[in-house]
């Protein structure tokens, strides 16, 4: 039976109403895993603190290729969690947070609708933050702000805000506000709710914080004498001078609700969690080309099913070898065993024992809906930027490669391996790993954002794939995608430029460099020919 008054199947609306689907970003060491692991905590995703934190040294300890990870203590690989909270289904993924992989980040925020931004209020924005919050305004993606660890001697909130604001361009309005910080840090006043709540330290279990309703309570003077007489003063200043929570503003990107607290005593955790139900957007339409070349817009609620690969990452778990294509619905509904198309290789395919990855292990899941992540075996099928629909030919627009800023030519110890070297950095540059350029002639060169991409492929290399590889510097300042006007100009631009062409691992054209004084002179003889420093998928 269809309901004519809706346009959309009203139980796939219900569904998707209910999603919200987030990332963390932050600064290393800003409290991003602390973070997590108390949202998953609240969510009855995990019993007890610490396991998501044993969880990374478990990884470290059983997995081989990355070993550079755990010699550099940094979290390379980025995950996906499920879990339940006050009636919605929360999707959270995580991001590497080392700069050296930002281009594995980029890509996981185009697949989530908010972001939680995480900030050390000892330390204020930090260079990654700025980073990734660019990223974010690229698609105008709703922030909640949490600035974390007011259980130290931090900065002056107004400061942190002011910061905020300037260098991030995003308007803030807090929303809680801290009743003093370090060792006299009493908890945090709810601006828009008139109520305190009361700060204890080290709570490892999900506990209800104290509360104290008013602002003027005399339990309040009694409770906090030193403190109470700065809030009093702080929330008059506040009301007078800084901006009013607005969620039209919010939803725009433009300005970001902030919460203060600290997420390792677990305090100002659940009002994270509150304000991404009730504020942050349920899964949000999405752009994507049709085979007619026209765009069109992908609506959650649509019946037939849609969506696209973000992330393809390899050897989750060492014992089954294999690599996971990290898949966002856009629309309609995942079903175990349906057929699906693969609009870039043109053919069905069936989808089957998706994955959902729920605190510690692997689920099988068989049910899904926009919004929601699901883990796609892969055996070199699946691309990022792919799209896989039922039966229309969209494809996705957004999903970014960044121009490299790093290159290193490939070369062989053992020269009877060229053909696993280049099936190698074919599947890893197709992951998205690192970024491969075919040069005249048929060698190799290798472009990343950040130096230790080029260790972990040279690990990878040697674990699986047994090739013994060494990356020379090359001499390439710079890599520019390219499109033509018309054939001619492209014939004769590839004739002249010959030395300086090569081929991404998708065969699209790019400009290697040498100097930007060589990519200027370029440019200019060539006003036709456009020059792009990124380029979608797909
Ligand atoms: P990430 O690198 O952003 O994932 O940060 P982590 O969650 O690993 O935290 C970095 C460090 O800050 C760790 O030593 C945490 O124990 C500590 N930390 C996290 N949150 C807090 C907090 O609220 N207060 C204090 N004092 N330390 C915290």
């Amino acid at each position: 039976m269809t309901d004519i008054s809706a346009p959309y199947p009203p139980e796939l609306m219900r569904d998707v109403a209910r999603r919200r689907t987030f990332a963390i970003i932050s600064h290393p060491d800003a409290g991003k895993t602390t973070l997590t692991e108390k949202l998953l905590l609240f969510g009855g995703a995990i019993q007890l603190a610490g396991t998501v934190k044993a969880r990374k040294s478990a990884r470290h300890a059983t997995s081989d290729w990355m070993e550079v990870e755990k010699q550099r203590g940094i979290s390379v690989t980025s995950s996906v969690m499920q879990f339940d909270y006050a009636g919605h289904t929360i999707n959270l993924l995580d991001t590497p947070g080392h700069e050296d992989f930002s281009e594995d980040t980029y890509r996981v925020l185009t697949a989530v609708d908010a972001a939680v931004m995480v900030i050390d209020a000892a330390k204020g924005v930090e260079a990654q933050t700025i980073k990734l919050l660019d990223v974010c305004r690229l698609r105008d993606t709703p922030i909640i702000t949490f600035i974390n660890k007011l259980d130290r001697e931090v900065r002056e909130p107004f400061d942190l805000l002011a910061e905020i604001e300037d260098v991030l361009k995003i308007q803030c309005a807090p929303v809680t506000w801290p009743v003093g910080m370090g060792k006299a840090f009493r908890g945090v006043y709810h601006l828009l709710e008139d109520r305190v709540l009361r700060f204890t330290a080290g709570e490892e279990k999900r506990t209800e914080a104290e509360m104290i309703k008013g602002i003027a309570n005399a339990q309040l003077d009694e409770l906090f004498p030193m403190e109470i007489g700065q809030l009093r003063e702080d929330v008059e200043l506040i009301q007078g001078a800084s901006n009013p929570f607005m969620l039209g503003e919010f939803l725009a990107g433009k300005q970001t609700p902030v919460f203060f607290g600290s997420g390792i005593n677990n305090f100002g955790v659940q009002e994270i969690l509150q304000a991404l139900i009730d504020w942050a957007p349920p899964p949000q339409p999405r752009v994507a080309g049709t085979d007619t070349e026209a765009t069109r817009m992908v609506q959650p609620a649509e019946e037939k099913f849609s969506g696209f690969v973000f992330k393809i990452q390899a050897n989750m778990d060492p014992k089954h070898r294999d690599r996971i294509a990290f898949f966002r619905i856009c629309s309609g509904r995942y079903q175990s065993g349906m057929k699906v198309k693969h609009v870039r290789a043109g053919r069905e395919m069936k989808l089957a024992n998706a994955l959902t990855f729920m605190a510690n292990e692997r689920v099988l899941k068989d049910d899904g809906v926009a919004g929601d992540i699901i883990g796609i075996h892969n055996h070199g099928q699946l691309q990022i930027g792919d799209t896989l629909t039922e039966g229309e030919a969209l494809g996705f627009k957004g999903i970014p490669y960044f121009s490299p800023e790093l290159f290193r030519a490939a070369r062989l110890r053992d020269p009877l391996k060229s053909k696993q070297l280049q099936k190698g950095l074919q599947e890893l540059g197709e992951e998205g790993a690192i970024q491969v350029f075919e040069l005249e002639g048929g060698n190799m060169l290798l472009g990343a954002v950040g130096v230790l991409q080029f260790e972990v492929v040279a690990q990878r290399l040697k674990d699986e794939y047994k090739v013994d590889a060494i990356f020379e510097p090359a001499d390439i300042h710079t890599a520019r995608w390219l499109t033509f006007p018309d054939e001619v100009t492209r014939r004769n631009f590839e004739r002249e430029q010959v030395m300086r062409l090569g081929k991404d691992v998708d065969g699209n054209p790019v400009y290697l460099a040498s100097t930007r004084y060589n990519l200027e002179v370029t440019m200019e003889k060539w006003p036709k020919v456009a020059f792009h420093a990124t380029r979608e998928h797909g």
